[in-house]
């Protein structure tokens, strides 16, 4: 029999705020334990908490750019539970009324990522947004009797984004796990950094006999902070669950943790239900009424979202996916390619330029000192055949991202890199190492075809480098043919 697997995923982000979420505590990874916390965050009976507007911005930002539906009422409700970690007793989330409904992740289909063929997208459901708060952490040192604690995270501003039962393979939620990490830096809500846990998903799994219309019974696999674990947890549960059904079992509906020293997950809890919880509206905050005229400037904003700009790169001006991938990734050196782009009539040379030497300098320095024109003008000196490419790219970029001021074809000439394709000048050439070399002329006329890499390189070093490879190649074939 043949499975099928079913996966929804639960989406943590941390929200890049200055403070919290509920406080003016700083929100900052990293601080000393214990640090960035008062008597709110602790939780001290008393204490009123009060909504951040900025984590209400970039709910609104996030679900707009992800087409979704702005709730213009949404309440904060507590869910309460018991854990050192937790010091109020309850989480501040939304369950009935979250910020935002609906709206989907496109992801790429690996159709799509052909070289020659268009992308192909297909957007992943989802079924809300909602805001909350993070708890604390807990520390389980290796070989000690006790937990330690540490409140800093206790109160970080989060967005939880659920989808809909919607993805079918590991494939798809490294996908989408890699799509919203780059849409939330993209957007400036989040640095995306899984390893701090910046970014990290409940991972849902079930499967069901192919053509069973009912999904299966899911287990959820807690906190997923890195793409590898996901994948191979995602892989050991489908397994698991499908050897439980073959041997006559039920899967029972759990929430389970993954041990990235074994590759396995292992059983937390039976799943509690939400009435375990005991939502219920909380009374220190009011609901949050947005205007339409609120939401209608932040939707103005948005500008160009990855997926988009992903395909104009690719149909407009006909890169590869790979440079495609490369170029999107961030926001800001996306719209620096453009403005280069726009000054050239090459972007596929652009791109390649870009991607080896250009945004690598721009990610060290932050800036590319040599303006578009120049690179423009740097290659058309390589389409005109003045300069190799490989100097192109090499000495000459070089020379101009030190000097960007200076003319790029006088900088060419300085630094004897314009190519020679004199003809008089080459044929000369030509003939003088024909003549010093009769042995190895009659051995290319009478096969050796590979000698023409030799005569090449002679004809290159008396020329000091300067001649320019295809009129030589084709005069030293007309000479020897
Ligand atoms: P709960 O509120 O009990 O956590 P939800 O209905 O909110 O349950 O679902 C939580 C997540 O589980 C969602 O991402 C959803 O898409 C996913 N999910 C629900 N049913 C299944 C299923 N049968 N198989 C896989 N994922 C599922
Ligand atoms: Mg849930």
């Amino acid at each position: 029999m043949t499975y099928q697997t079913t996966i929804g995923l639960e989406t943590h982000v941390q929200l890049a705020t200055a403070s919290k979420a509920f406080c003016g505590d700083r929100n900052a990874f990293g601080a000393e334990p214990n640090r960035n916390i008062s008597e709110i965050s602790l939780g001290y009976p008393g204490t009123l908490p009060f909504l951040n507007e900025r984590q209400v911005e970039y709910a609104v930002r996030l679900g707009l750019a992800l087409g979704g539906e702005i709730n213009l009422r949404s309440t904060f409700d507590r869910k309460n539970y018991f854990y050192a970690d937790l010091p109020k007793g309850y989480q501040i989330t939304q369950d009935e009324n979250p910020i935002c409904w609906g709206g989907g992740l496109p992801i790429l289909l690996p159709e799509g990522t052909a070289p020659a063929a268009p992308p192909r997208w297909r957007t992943v459901k989802i079924h809300h947004i909602h805001m909350e708060e993070d708890a604390g952490k807990s520390i389980h040192g290796a070989g000690e009797a006790f937990s330690r604690v540490d409140l800093n995270r206790a109160g970080t501003p989060l967005l939880e984004i659920v989808t809909e039962p919607d993805l079918n393979s590991a494939d798809e939620v490294d996908a989408f796990m890699s799509g919203m990490r780059q849409l939330v830096r993209w957007l400036g809500v989040s640095d995306g950094n899984m390893e701090e846990g910046s970014l990290r998903c409940d991972v849902n799994v079930s499967v069901r006999p192919a053509g069973q219309a009912e999904f299966g019974t899911r287990c959820e696999i807690k906190n997923m902070n890195s793409m590898r674990f996901a994948r191979q947890a995602v892989d050991y549960e489908v397994r698991r669950q499908v050897n439980l059904l073959e041997e006559g079992h039920t899967v029972r509906q759990q929430t389970r943790q993954f041990d990235p020293a074994t590759g396995k997950t292992s059983a937390l809890r039976d799943k509690e239900d939400a009435h375990d919880y005991r939502y219920f509206p909380d009374p220190d905050l009011p609901p949050v009424v947005l205007d339409p005229a609120y939401v209608a400037e932040i939707r103005a904003g948005l500008g160009e979202l990855p997926w988009q700009a992903y395909d104009r790169l690719r149909n407009e001006l006909a890169l590869t996916h790979d440079d495609a991938t490369l170029i999107g990734e961030d926001r800001a050196d996306y719209q620096a390619f453009l403005d280069y782009a726009a000054a050239t009539p090459r972007p596929g040379e652009l791109a390649k330029l870009w991607v080896n030497k250009l945004l690598p300098y721009r990610r060290e320095h932050g800036s590319l000192p040599a303006p578009p024109a120049a690179v423009a003008a740097l290659l058309q000196l390589v389409a005109d055949g003045t300069v190799s490419a490989a100097n192109a790219s090499g000495k000459l970029l070089s020379a101009l991202l030190e000097q960007p001021e200076r003319n790029v074809t006088q900088l060419a000439e300085s630094l004897g890199l314009v190519q020679n394709t004199d003809s008089d000048f080459l044929t000369n050439l030509v003939d003088e190492v024909l003549a010093e070399f009769p042995a190895k002329v009659a051995a290319y006329r009478g096969g050796k075809r590979g000698l023409i890499g030799f005569f090449m390189g002679e004809v290159m070093k008396r020329s000091r480098g300067s001649a320019e490879p295809k009129t030589t190649n084709q005069l030293l074939r007309d000479r020897l043919g």
